[in-house]
């Protein structure tokens, strides 16, 4: 019985230091299996990260790689794995051994069980530091108060796919995908594997503050649309104390003879009700934008080389669409 091909995708960005132990520990790991291939995605590394790749697909022809034409972020450089990914299952794991390759036997298994999607969830690790702790926790009830699924905290991007997993993703077409959100509304036969976390080889982690901030907001706003809804309850709670201070003031104007008075109580309406103001508008602003760019319909990561010869039937840029039709009508030699 053929027990299936295994495709490894990896995102890597500025990882050259990491390269080789990553390389060492995943052909270690995969060697008990007989069809695996390797596919690492450099997301536009600006160190040697594509040469070395290159040496590596070079001499093992189990090793391919891709290489994005800049950095589109860890997100898109994982989608641009899952699209090119050949195998009957397809492992996704970072390039700075914080997801323990060692764990892809069990992940193989539970597949074998007849799991779709196996997710390993990270066990809380006191290393990891206190803020990026706090952080993460912070996201999680944010996103999962708002969104109408539930997302495990600690689900990385470590997990096993089954290709029809991978298919059904390969028919999204929204520029910012975001992985952790979408996998529970597909559905399908979904178990977690519990891990403990190691902390990166070599190098700094490539979130930062600002980055984080981003992905938590590309999160909040492809998983759901309740803050939408916010404004709208905020409108009606904020029109009712309004108009029952405005009948207060009224009354004490009439029938009391003095009235409320101060810049204080002015400002602080004023402010209160700009302030809330501008925060709907920008939450709508960033539901806007959002659709603005996905309305464009621009791919979500161009490729600038891959290991092995681009296949016919697909091109990964309207560019490269464009001339393989006009070459078709011989417009272009
Ligand atoms: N990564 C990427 N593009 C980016 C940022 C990160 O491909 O723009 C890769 C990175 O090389 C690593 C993985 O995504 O393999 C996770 O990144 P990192 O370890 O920096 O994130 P953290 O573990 O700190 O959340
Ligand atoms: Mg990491």
């Amino acid at each position: 019985m053929s027990e299936g091909k295994i495709s490894v995708v990896v995102p890597a960005f500025n990882e050259a230091d990491n390269l080789p132990l990553l390389k060492d520990r995943l052909t270690r790991a995969l060697s008990q299996f007989d069809d695996y291939e390797i596919l690492i995605v450099d997301d536009g590394s600006q160190d040697r990260t594509v040469k070395i790749l290159r040496d590596y697909a070079a001499a093992d022809a189990r090793i391919r790689f891709l290489s994005l034409s800049r950095n589109f972020g860890h997100q898109s450089a994982l989608k641009a794995g899952l699209d090119r990914a050949t195998g009957d299952c397809v492992i996704s794991l970072d390039a700075d051994m914080q997801h323990p390759p060692e764990y892809i036997a069990e992940m193989v298994e539970r597949w074998r069980d007849g799991f779709e999607i196996v997710s390993m969830v990270r066990r809380d690790d006191p290393r990891t530091p206190a803020f990026k702790r706090l952080t993460s926790k912070l996201f999680y009830r944010l996103i999962n108060a708002i969104s109408d699924f539930e997302i495990r905290p600690g689900a990385a991007d470590f997990r096993l796919l089954d290709r029809c997993v991978v298919d059904a993703l390969a028919t999204f077409e929204e520029r910012t995908l975001f992985l952790r959100g979408t996998l529970p509304w597909l559905g399908f036969r979904q178990c977690d594997i519990e891990y403990p976390p190691e902390a990166r080889a070599q190098g700094d982690s490539k979130y930062n503050l600002r980055r984080m901030l981003l992905l938590a907001l590309d999160g909040i706003t492809s998983s759901s649309t309740r803050p939408l809804r916010l404004s709208t309850y905020l409108g009606v709670i904020m029109a009712g104390l309004g108009t029952v201070y405005a009948g207060y003031a009224l009354i004490l104007r009439l029938f009391a003879d003095s009235a409320i008075s101060g810049w204080a109580s002015l400002l602080v309406g004023i402010m209160t009700f700009g302030g809330i103001q501008l925060l709907m508008l920008g939450i709508l602003g960033e539901y806007l934008g959002k659709v603005l760019l996905e309305v464009k319909g621009r791919p979500s990561y161009i490729v600038r080389e891959q290991s092995e010869p681009r296949p016919q039937s697909v091109a990964e840029s309207p560019v490269a669409a464009m001339q393989a039709r006009l070459r078709a009508s011989r417009m272009l030699p």
